[in-house]
Parts: structure tokens; C-alpha cells; sequence
């Protein structure tokens, strides 16, 4: 009696593992027929055997072998549910296949470009500020030197909301606003979004990322304008890069100048990203107009300075020779998972 006793603890101890490791439907069949099989299942080999206790005995063995007989088709049929679950997920995909590398997104081109200048000028000392998108038209115009019946107030004709209050044209405001909270030295450096009423072409769009630049302490001249941004020219396009600096006119400098970097392409020599010029535009910039200073109530007998504004979008597509402004718009993970 003993004896079947301890076969039968064997048989249920031994049994779990072998269920466990059946792996088909078919594999746990062939283990259900080893262990409970009419004709050779072990338990029923252990039944037939009970026979030969004596009668007093086999109530004993008998509740026990049917106790593990029902243990092991509890386990049997737990471990079938198992098995058709996964089978039914491995109908639908290979679960052998290496998983499928996963993009966990990316910074926009604009963005790079954008925080690449901010931490160019962060080694001169400038602060990274930003400003409100919807402005009053005194900010964005009068501050500025620039009266509303001034032609550079249509130049830039943007979004009116309502009552004087409009869509910036230009991140300038910033500067008035970082002036009036602060007194001199001022070094900032203001990225931002802006709005113009421009047709969406392919080098247009009606709103788009500006970046300005604003110093102001004693003792400023335009050789801290020039070396300033020449030294960012080679340090943003490459060392070889030279800067040059034409006049031109903006409302709110005096004297200003554009300025063009040798080309990043041909380095001066002339090819189609430079017209065949050997230079191309990058920024516009000039020393801060009195008027300006006036405006925000600072000295301007005793103060100067310079600024800079230029459009991150436009350096983005010069960087990765984009060739459509309007790919920085669509929002299309082709394009941006390349960056
Ligand atoms: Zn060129």
C-alpha cells in the first residue's frame, strides 16, 4: 500500500512539470494519454493495480489516485487554455520576427537650428528670452520707430485681431519689452514665432520662426556688431566661413546693414545655392536707434547698442539643402524622422 502511495505522489509532482513543458496542443495531448490513457496511462496502471491490496487498503490508495487523477486533468486542461491563447496570436505574427525598431520622435530642423544659435550666443553671454505672439500694434510698430502711416508698418502687414492688438510681424517687440523690465548691459536672444500676410509658396509662409539678438551697454560700436557676428558666422557655418555686411534700412537701426556668409557650398566661388554670387544672405542687422531707446526711457546719450533678427527656417534649409519651405509645415514623419 505504501508503495502505491508514494508512486502515486511521484506521478503528481512529476506530472506538473511535464505539462508545463508541452508546448503544442499536440505535445500536451501525448503527455495526457501518458498520464491518464486508458490502455497505458499511469494512473490507470496504478487503478488496475489496486486489486492485489488487500480489501481493507484500497479505499485508502483509491480516494488518493482519484484525488491525483483530478489534479492532473485540472493542470491538462489549464494548460490547454494556455496553448490556444497563443496559438491564436501566433496565427496572426511571427513571433520569431526581430521587433521592428520603434522612431520615439525627433526635434524639428527649425527647433535644432533655433537652439544651436541659442547656445552659440549663450557662450557670449546672451539670455535666451521669449515674448507674447499677440501684441499691440505700439509694440510691434510705434516702439519700434516706426509710426503706423510708415511704409515698414505695410511692409509688414500682418494679422489684426482687435483694437490695435495684432499678430507680431517680428519678435522685435521682445526687445522693448526686455528693455522695459531691465536696465543696461541687455544681451538677449529671442526666438519666437511670427506672422505675416504672405502668400504659402515655396520660400513663403504666412507664419514662421524669427530669431533676434539685442545688446545694449556703454560703449558700444558697430566693431561689437561685426565681430560679434562674424565670430557666429564661423562658429554656426564653419571656420573657414567669412561674413560680409551691406547697407540697407531697417525702421529700428541706424546705421544697418544685411549680411551674407560665403557660401556653405562652393565657398565663395559661385554655384546654384548662391546664384552663382558666392554669397548668400543670412541676417539683417544694424546699431539700435536713439528713437528706440527713447521709447523704452532709456539714455540714449549714454547708451548703444546693437541687434540682429534673421529666420531659423530659411538656415535650416540652407543646413539640410531643404528645398520647400512648406516641408516644415506638413508635419510628415517621412521627412522628419531624417533629422
Ligand atoms: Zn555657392
Amino acid at each position: 500500500m505504501a508503495d502505491l502511495i508514494r508512486e502515486l505522489d511521484e506521478l503528481e509532482a512529476g506530472a506538473e512539470a511535464e505539462i508545463e513543458a508541452a508546448a503544442t496542443p499536440a505535445e500536451l495531448e501525448s503527455v495526457r494519454i501518458r498520464l491518464l490513457g486508458r490502455k497505458d496511462g499511469r494512473i490507470t496502471a496504478i487503478l488496475r493495480r489496486l486489486g492485489e491490496l488487500a480489501p481493507e487498503d484500497r479505499p485508502a490508495v483509491g480516494a488518493r489516485a482519484n484525488e491525483v487523477k483530478k489534479a492532473v486533468q485540472d493542470r491538462l486542461e489549464a494548460r490547454s487554455e494556455v496553448l490556444a491563447g497563443r496559438s491564436e496570436v501566433e496565427r496572426e505574427v511571427d513571433l520569431t520576427l526581430p521587433a521592428r525598431p520603434a522612431w520615439s520622435g525627433g526635434r524639428h530642423p527649425v527647433s535644432l537650428v533655433v537652439d544651436e544659435i541659442c547656445e552659440i550666443f549663450a557662450r557670449y553671454g546672451f539670455t535666451r528670452v521669449r515674448g507674447p505672439e499677440a501684441e499691440t500694434d505700439w509694440y510691434n510698430f510705434v516702439a519700434l520707430n516706426t509710426p503706423l502711416d510708415h511704409p515698414a508698418a505695410d511692409m509688414a502687414d500682418t494679422f489684426y485681431l482687435d483694437d490695435g492688438v495684432l499678430l507680431r510681424s517680428h519678435t522685435s517687440p521682445v526687445q522693448i519689452r526686455t528693455m522695459q523690465a531691465y536696465d543696461p548691459p541687455v544681451r538677449v536672444v529671442v526666438p519666437g514665432l511670427v506672422f505675416r500676410r504672405d502668400t504659402w509658396d515655396a520660400s513663403h509662409a504666412p507664419a514662421f520662426e524669427q530669431i533676434e539678438g539685442l545688446a545694449v551697454d556703454e560703449g558700444i560700436t558697430f566693431v561689437d556688431l561685426k565681430a560679434t557676428l562674424s565670430e557666429f558666422a564661423r562658429q554656426f557655418f564653419g571656420p573657414s566661413t567669412r561674413a560680409r555686411f551691406r547697407p540697407s534700412f531697417f525702421p529700428f537701426t541706424e546705421p544697418s546693414a544685411e549680411v551674407d556668409v560665403s557660401c556653405t557650398i562652393c565657398g565663395g566661388s559661385g554655384c546654384s545655392a548662391c546664384k552663382g554670387t558666392g554669397w548668400i544672405e543670412i541676417m539683417g542687422a544694424g546699431m539700435v536707434d536713439p528713437n528706440v531707446f527713447e521709447s523704452v526711457g532709456y539714455d540714449p546719450e549714454r547708451y548703444t547698442g546693437w541687434a540682429f533678427g534673421m529666420g531659423p527656417g530659411r538656415i535650416a534649409m540652407l543646413r539640410y539643402g531643404i528645398p520647400d519651405i512648406r516641408l516644415l509645415y506638413d508635419s510628415d514623419m517621412r521627412f522628419l524622422e531624417q533629422f
